[in-house]
């Protein structure tokens, strides 16, 4: 091996050593930072009271019965309380295609584990809304 081919053997290195150090990682500095799901991400749903009608069409579409439904608690003319189980949920989609009157669609949040299997039972508080306690991890908190 030549001199000059040794030299350009470390050029080559000390290239990809430098675009290395100025390209943006592949990873997300998950939780801090969180990546752009797709338009389809099929993540935790979100129920749009205003517009259900109480049908039920959700939840017999759902295949491992992980809704439940109280037409007893109505907050508008028609609607009902939904209360999906996640430690069910295998997020297929079929309660959503069920859902006629656009009041039940899926969101990109995916992050919803929990440490008390209680806290994935989402009844009308949770299920109606994106809004969630920040999470603290070592003194910071974030989202
Ligand atoms: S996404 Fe599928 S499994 Fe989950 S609640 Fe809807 S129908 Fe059931
Ligand atoms: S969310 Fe949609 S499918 Fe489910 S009960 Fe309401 S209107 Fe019917």
């Amino acid at each position: 091996m030549g001199f000059f081919s040794t030299l350009g053997d470390i050029f080559q290195i000390l290239k990809n050593v430098f675009r290395q150090i100025f390209k943006r990682p592949f990873t997300y500095f998950y939780p801090f930072e969180d990546r752009d799901y797709p338009e389809r991400t099929r993540g935790r749903h979100i129920h749009v009271r205003e517009n259900c009608t109480a049908c039920k069409q959700c939840v017999r579409a759902c295949p491992v019965v992980a809704i439940s439904i109280d037409t007893a608690d109505q907050k508008y003319e028609k609607d009902a309380a939904l209360y999906f189980d996640y430690t069910r949920c295998i997020f297929c989609g079929l309660c959503v295609q069920a859902c006629r009157f656009e009041a039940l669609y899926h969101t990109k949040v995916v992050d919803i584990s929990e440490g008390e299997r209680e806290d994935l039972l989402y009844g009308p508080d949770k299920i109606t809304t994106l809004d969630r306690e920040p999470l603290e991890w070592r003194g910071r908190r974030f989202r």
